[in-house]
């Protein structure tokens, strides 16, 4: 009859690696009283679950269900009872994480207690969309001092309703196959999801790779393909490894991640370290930080902005990403093809963070008016890189003398025009956000792409598609807000500042710095943004003169990409339709067709296809239909689906409005 109310630990030893055990600096003292706990004791209760933080959730599910009452028994672990604790429980844990705005995608535990809370529904209860149901009983418990569950209500349950959906289609393809592996081999009953995705597929490939493994640890390089080529999470891997006997190398792991994370957010396909030599990174290493937080300094006056010209003191000099003799540049004809990076103590130069891509310029170094034309800007720890060639279409003998050293002055001169144009593009992604926000009802940020022509935006969007009004409605909702010609407000908070915020949009699956947080925010009517962000923004939403959806492309069952563009060249544009009529889309995608816009949709056409290929692994041949509503069926680059499928023929169908495409590869 005894029970724990509330313990108190008292941290006062280290025990190091060999045993020994030393006191500590700080000593501290950690209280741990869990709320249900409290509750049940108030209330005279033995069971968390008798108190009325359960109860009204238990009378919901069974008036929604119609089953026999909960009667708090504990003796069977298969009882009803059982069933009624694990729903409540979960559908607590998920309706809050949900209204946190964390998403299944992003988070493998959370997806998993979701589908054992479906599960239970289904086999339980015997009733559909039980759980999406249960949240409500859970906002009535929890709503009153939570706001946020009240708020983000329908959001919740359309993401619990898709994830249903999700379930009911695995279960009945790469569930029945996984039943069949289990009854092969009974140890796979471990696996504690069996419709975690790729788990077929990745589980045959697995066995493949550990037949060569000489140590017990699974290297990175191979956790990383089962993630990312089958879409095994982390813990499935881990329990995988567990299964044969060996060890999953989390941070192996999550190294080959974070760089993968780096290429594909950002959407270039070069790394930012690997290309400098040892011997540059060393001194890099050993040079003071660059200040960029002048990136911010610019102003407007009436809708003219002005970029400060700023002088800056050298740090470090390379050539072709190496390290120089004595550090310094002797200017002459041989560096003409040669590029040139600079580090300096300060700059206003924005280097591809956040989506946003760098800033283009010039950098002049005097007293000879030599000038550096910047190519590229990285950020390398905490130093901003000025990547670019020295410009000779001026050459003359005074050049030939010239030389550059650690402690020279410079001037940098942004490309304002490219920066101005970024800014827009930026603001617009935040303001689209928004709109999609206010026009779905659940909607998860997955990568953004802002550039000098437009910006890119892929999002996940649960429930239902995208129909020709709610691309209308995005529209004029920006297009209002830009009309209103509202101020874009900045500021900075820490950690703790987060948590004092309401209604911030936040990247799920990004983790933040603790300080130095910079949230962004316009306030209209009908669109409310709030984000945080480390971009460049227009000061007021009128800046922004116009903006136009161009492009909707599918990816996948939920997966969206619009492609959009802010600034006076957007006022041109026709409307977007989803039926082609406005044809300067692709005519403006085909000129230009900048490289990010060709990187997406390629990786869309080898995602889709990859994804068939797995599908298909066990027959003789693969057959794939791809619907393209919005992109012209001819500039899909289909080539690329040769390098999925290596082993048979494949053939794919492109359905557009009015054309169909098809094309063929056999191996040979
Ligand atoms: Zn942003």
């Amino acid at each position: 009859n005894l029970r724990e109310l509330w313990n108190i630990v008292f941290i006062e030893h280290n025990r190091l690696p060999g045993g020994e055990i030393v006191p500590l600096q700080h000593q501290h003292v950690d209280t741990g009283l869990g709320f249900e706990r409290l509750v049940a004791f108030l209330q005279g209760k033995t069971s968390n679950y008798d108190t009325d933080l359960f109860f009204p959730i238990f009378n919901g599910i069974q008036l929604a269900s119609k089953a026999p009452a909960y009667s708090g028994q504990f003796n069977d672990a298969n009882s009803l009872d059982t069933a009624y604790r694990i729903l409540a429980d979960h559908a607590r844990m998920a309706t809050v994480c949900l209204a946190d705005g964390m998403v299944p995608e992003e988070n493998h535990k959370l997806r998993r207690i979701i589908r054992r809370a479906i599960t239970v529904s289904h086999d339980v209860f015997k009733k559909q969309q039980l759980l999406g149901e249960t949240c409500n009983f859970v906002a009535e418990s929890l709503g009153e001092v939570y706001p946020e569950i009240v708020d983000n209500l329908n959001h919740i349950k359309s993401i619990i309703n898709y994830e249903e959906e999700l379930l009911k289609k695995l279960r009945m393809t790469s569930g029945k196959q996984w039943e069949k592996m289990v009854a092969e081999r009974p140890i796979l009953a471990k696996i504690s999801d069996p419709c975690a995705s790729g788990l077929v597929q990745g589980y045959k490939e697995f066995q493949r790779s550990i037949k060569n493994l000489v140590t017990r640890k699974i290297p990175g390089e191979l956790s990383f393909r089962l993630y990312d080529t089958f879409g095994l999470e982390p813990d499935v891997i881990e329990e995988l490894a567990e299964i044969e006997n060996l060890v999953f190398d989390r941070e192996a792991f999550e190294e080959y991640l974070k760089k993968a994370k780096l290429r594909s957010r950002i959407g270039l396909n070069q790394s930012t370290t690997e290309t400098f030599s040892e011997g540059a990174m060393k001194q890099l290493d050993e040079t003071e930080k660059t200040d960029d937080s002048l990136k911010y300094s610019y102003k407007s006056d009436e809708g003219i902005y002005k970029f400060p010209e700023i002088d800056a003191e050298v740090l470090r000099i390379f050539v072709n990403k190496d390290t120089i003799e004595n550090s310094t540049l002797e200017i002459n004809k041989s560096l003409e093809n040669r590029e040139i990076s600079l580090v300096l103590n300060r700059t206003p130069f924005y280097t591809t963070e956040g989506g946003q891509l760098f800033d283009k310029g010039t950098i002049i170094i005097s007293p000879e008016n030599i000038r550096l034309n910047v190519e590229n800007v990285k950020k390398i720890g905490d130093h901003v890189v000025h990547l670019g060639k020295l410009d000779f279409s001026n050459f003359n003998e005074k050049l030939m003398n010239a030389k550059l050293t650690p402690g020279d002055r410079v001037r940098l001169v942004l490309d304002t025009d490219r920066r101005l144009a970024i800014m827009r593009h930026h603001t617009a992604t935040h303001l689209l956000n928004a709109a999609l926000r206010t026009v779905f009802p659940a909607v998860a940020q997955k990568a953004s792409l802002v550039k000098e022509d437009d910006l890119s935006f892929q999002f996940t969007c649960y429930g239902k598609g995208i129909s020709q009004r709610d691309i209308d409605s995005i529209d004029e909702l920006i297009n209002d807000c830009i009309a209103a010609r509202l101020p874009v407000m900045t500021r900075i908070t820490d950690q703790f500042g987060l948590t004092q915020e309401k209604k911030l949009v936040l990247i799920p699956g990004t983790l933040y710095p603790d300080q130095g947080l910079r949230i962004v925010e316009i306030e209209e009517k009908k669109l409310r943004s709030k984000e945080l962000c480390c971009g460049t923004h227009v000061i007021n939403t009128g800046d922004l003169v116009a903006f136009r959806v161009k492009s909707v492309v599918e990816k996948g069952a939920s997966s969206r990409i619009i492609n959009a563009v802010a600034g006076p060249a957007a006022k041109s544009l026709n409307k977007f339709a989803f039926d082609g009529s406005s044809k300067d889309i692709t005519e403006a995608k085909d000129k230009k067709s900048s490289e990010a816009w060709r990187n997406m949709l390629q990786d869309f056409v080898m995602s889709e296809a990859k994804h068939a290929v797995e599908k298909g692994a066990n027959n003789e041949f693969v057959v794939f239909l791809l619907v393209s509503r919005a992109i012209e069926v001819e500039s899909l680059p289909l080539q690329f689906i040769r390098d999925v499928c290596t082993d048979k023929p494949i053939f794919v169908v492109v359905q557009g409005k009015r054309k169909v495409r098809t094309r063929c590869f056999v191996p040979k």
